[in-house]
């Protein structure tokens, strides 16, 4: 018999979903899993020494508050390396504390210096500088990245910029859904470029960053100095672009960056979660100057390069699946690769664990515990649920109407739809009112931003998602 682990590691993720960004809880906590959670101790696998590092460093606290609110006493966290799958066999106690582990280039510096020399005055030891606030994850290369027809442009491409920085294709735009490989490929164009010349001045970091750095710097009134630190790189990438959505002052600032780099014949990489002209209210001068140099989307995987992914992760973690395991797996999970590698992580932990076979028995207890949150919950609900909540009529949630009383419930529907289904941006539309995917963005950003704000609100939130998750 397969146990599960243990249902409060939800309650926990839940806790630290409601206290970190949607984009930080996707990048550090998705790839976690609970090894042993009772009153006093709590055992933590994560998938390398990189994520236990990151996590130590940047969310212990936030990890110990989630542990001892859920388990109601105090616990102490154990970190489990998954480097490799026998780190579990062996029942691997504590590792030694935490060391900083921030990508860095392991080759020499060779004498091919692919890209125009950064400006005067060059530090005299040479080292890659990133001056983003994301390390490189190690893991990000072309080596580990498979490639299959879904994602075949964007690849080879990202290696021609590495072929040729600045002059093959600038700027680089690559495009397409949650999870789908862009951010492994921006890193891995980055750790290619490290190997070649570890004096690459480059800059990675979300737009995200970006615009928060610029807010801060307007704030302490040195736009200047925030300017140059951007203008003045080999190769600036910035992912998920599609943040400077309707922002017209940082579109400005960026339109700025951007002709100061490429002017000076630097590489601009950018990754958004759409094609540059559907980024919603994005300026017409940046929507082209995004489309000089070449625009590549990443689409979902077809079937035989999800089974050669599943394969590949698995092989990473020191494992092979039976190929039986592997087509289950292949049909049951969506497309997104990060969904696939969390899996196949959780299928192996099990299986060690238990001290079971991986076979279907198996993989079906573990799909429950990834999937069952997210399937369970649908549409219908959210919009019962909400509606009861806020005395309004679903048809009025599902119509066209805009008075005040509706617009707020209508947005909840849309930001809990985004947050408990699967569903897409276009598809939440669809189910209120025929509205269009920017309409679902702004909701979202709206009630995450009022979550943020107004705990009041935040915990009637909760209590929702609660709710719709008791079922
Ligand atoms: P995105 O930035 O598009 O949301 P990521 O680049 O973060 O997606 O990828 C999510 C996860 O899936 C990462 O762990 C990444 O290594 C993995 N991944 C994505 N595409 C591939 C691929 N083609 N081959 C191997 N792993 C992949
Ligand atoms: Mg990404």
């Amino acid at each position: 018999m397969v146990h599960s682990a243990p249902p409060s590691w939800s309650s926990v993720l839940d806790y630290v979903r409601a206290h970190v960004k949607p984009q930080q809880f996707e990048t550090w906590f998705t790839g976690l899993q609970c090894l042993v959670m009772q009153p006093g101790q709590v055992r933590i696998a994560a998938p390398n020494k990189f994520y236990r590092n990151w996590i130590e460093r940047h969310y212990l606290p936030l990890l110990r508050n989630a542990c001892e609110e859920v388990l109601g006493t105090e616990a102490a966290l154990e970190f489990v390396v998954l480097e490799d799958a026998s780190a579990i066999e062996n029942d691997a106690t504590m590792p030694s504390p935490a060391t900083a582990s921030v990508a860095t280039a392991s080759a020499a510096a060779a004498d091919t210096a692919a890209m125009p020399a950064p400006p005067a005055n060059k530090a005299a030891e040479p080292r890659p500088v990133n001056i983003g606030e994301i390390p490189l994850n190690p893991h990000y290369t072309f080596d580990n990245f498979v490639v299959g027809p879904s994602n075949r442009l964007a690849h080879a491409a990202a290696l021609a910029v590495t072929e040729n920085p600045a002059t093959a294709y600038n700027p680089l735009f690559v495009h397409g859904g949650v999870g789908l490989g862009k951010s492994h490929l921006l890193q891995a164009i980055c750790h290619q470029l490290l190997a070649r010349n570890r004096a690459l001045r480059y800059v990675y970091l979300s737009c995200e960053a970006f615009v928060n750095e610029y807010i801060a710097a307007l704030q302490r009134g040195n736009v200047d100095a925030f300017r140059q630190q951007y203008r003045h790189v080999d190769m600036l990438l910035i992912d998920d672009i599609h943040f400077l959505a309707s922002k017209k002052a940082l579109q400005e600032e960026f339109f700025h960056t951007f002709n100061a780099l490429y002017n000076a014949q630097r590489q601009i990489i950018l990754s958004s979660d759409s094609p540059p002209h559907e980024i919603p209210e994005l300026e017409d001068r940046l929507v082209s100057r995004f489309k000089w140099g070449l625009v590549a989307e990443v689409e979902p995987p077809h079937y035989e390069t999800k089974v050669a992914i599943i394969q590949r992760k698995a092989q990473a973690r020191g494992k092979r699946l039976p190929d039986e395991v592997v087509h289950f797996l292949a049909d049951h999970l969506d497309s997104n690769i990060r969904e696939l590698e969390g899996a196949v992580l959780k299928i192996i932990v099990l299986a060690s664990l238990h001290n079971h076979p991986i076979d279907i028995e198996l993989c079906k207890s573990a799909l429950k515990e990834l999937t069952g949150r997210a399937s369970d919950v649908n549409i219908a609900q959210i919009m019962n649920t909400v509606a009861t909540q806020y005395n309004v009529k679903v048809a009025d949630l599902q119509g066209k109407r805009r008075s005040k009383s509706i617009v707020l419930p209508r947005q909840i529907c849309m930001y809990l739809a985004r947050e408990l289904t699967p569903m897409s941006l276009a598809e939440i539309g669809g189910h209120v009112g025929g509205r269009d995917h920017t309409t679902v963005m702004h909701a979202n950003e709206k009630i995450r931003k009022l979550r943020a704000s107004d705990p009041e609100f935040d915990q009637k939130i909760e209590r929702l998602i609660r709710q719709l998750q008791r079922g």
